[in-house]
């Protein structure tokens, strides 16, 4: 699939610093250890409706990975996918008595745009669902071969599903008890009481053809592919075993995110298969967390309608911490674009004091598990100390503005 157009990036003078993460499956902070190219997955959108700001702040927070991992000298090998085929879609089509697959197109391209205006650097490869069928199959191959696949003992539909116990480690990564599984699998696309299977949490694999349903031929019979094998496959194929960062929303973790690494630690027998899982928190709006089924959702397309900067969309969301669940108002966003504007006042100074010692503050709040909030506060106070007594360094408001666009992604 067509990935979307990239913005510079620009070199920014002084000491880079290490990025250090969160990581689910450990409980801590820890520092990434990329080799010369990093490498990181973040699970795509299902294209059936336009990109809220829940969505937007987990590119975003990705994005900075991107960024302070370039400003450290990395290459990054970032690899995203699309779910353009799947239940919530083709339900949405039927709704709406759409076709499933101008929908997908459709919304995949707001989604592209969407990303080019709010500059986030787009992914190496960006890889839809239905082009990956083929190596799809071949992973699900495999592990019907290795015996941790199986079909549900039904006649009609012997769809494939995998035993959640073929690696001996799951749970690893989302930590969560099984009365948490079971909930959150029943929540979020699971069939806990699906009958023949041999456990309520083993997960669907490949869903053999029904009337009306898209579906392609393959070894395993004519059918589609289940979720998370679909990610499984596609960052396997292109990151390997063991890549920096798997992301996404933190209503990923289960069961997508156990589910990806355990059909792939079981095809390849190597372990993590993300050295770092690393989760964004959601956004909530008049206290509800947005999300479709809610209905609440404020689209990042409505903003840019509405001529809303991009840059105060990215300092809204970056003035909470990526992993803590916040609110969106219409106060965040009119102190956003306030913000914004002073920046702008300050950045076009003729001369101001020394930003070195404010660009290093920045690499630091950032390198510390993406603290933006305390990122925007040394900003904060450097533009307002330019504005009130300045300074006679003529170099100083590029360098300010050359960090901000490189590692905040705002253009001043
Ligand atoms: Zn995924």
């Amino acid at each position: 699939m067509q990935s979307w157009s990239s913005t510079p990036v620009p070199r920014v003078a002084g000491q880079p610093r290490p990025l250090r993460l969160f990581d689910t499956a450990t409980g801590e902070v820890r520092p990434t250890a990329p080799g010369p190219t990093a490498g990181m997955y973040v699970c795509g959108i299902t294209p059936y409706d336009a990109t809220h700001l829940g969505h937007a702040a987990t590119y975003l927070a990705f994005d900075l990975v991107h960024r302070v991992w370039l400003d450290n000298g990395h290459e990054v090998h970032y690899v995203q996918n699309v779910t353009d085929v799947d239940d919530p879609l083709l339900e949405r089509a039927a709704r709406d008595q759409d076709d499933w697959v101008v929908l997908a197109m459709r919304e995949t391209a707001l989604f592209r745009e969407d990303m080019v205006a709010l500059r986030v650097l787009p992914p190496r490869q960006f890889i839809g669902a239905v082009e990956a069928i083929p190596e799809i199959v071949e992973s699900i191959a495999k592990l019907i071969a290795a015996g941790v696949a199986y079909r549900v003992d039904d006649p009609e539909y012997p769809d494939v599903y995998f035993d959640k116990d073929a690696t001996g480690r799951f749970g690893y990564e989302s930590n969560y008890s099984t009365e948490t599984m079971l909930g959150f699998f029943a929540e979020r696309g699971g069939d806990p009481d699906r009958a023949g299977k041999r456990h309520p949490l083993d997960a669907l694999l490949w869903r053999m053809a029904r009337p009306g349903e898209p579906s392609w031929p393959s070894e395993l019979g004519e059918g589609r592919p289940g979720w998370h094998i679909e990610c499984s496959a596609i960052a396997l194929n292109r990151l390997g075993s063991g890549f920096d960062v798997q992301g996404g929303g933190s209503d990923l973790i289960f069961p997508h995110h156990e589910y990806s690494a355990a059909h792939a630690e079981a095809q390849t027998g190597e372990h993590p298969f993300a050295r770092h899982y690393v989760h964004s928190g959601m956004i909530g709006l008049d206290g509800e967390k947005m999300s479709k089924s809610r209905g609440n959702l404020v689209f990042v397309s409505k903003l840019r309608a509405e001529k809303v900067d991009p840059g105060a969309i990215r300092l809204a969301l970056f003035a909470g911490h990526y992993r803590s669940d916040r609110a969106y108002t219409d106060e965040l966003l009119a102190g956003a674009k306030q913000r914004l504007a002073t920046w702008r006042r300050a950045a076009a100074l003729p001369a101001a004091q020394s930003a070195e010692a404010t660009v290093a503050r920045l690499r630091d709040h950032l390198g510390d598990d993406l603290d933006t909030p305390s990122a925007l506060a040394a900003l904060d106070a450097w533009a307002a100390e330019a504005l009130s007594t300045g300074g006679t360094e003529q170099s100083a408001p590029t360098l300010f503005r050359a960090a901000v666009d490189s590692l905040l992604g705002v253009e001043l």
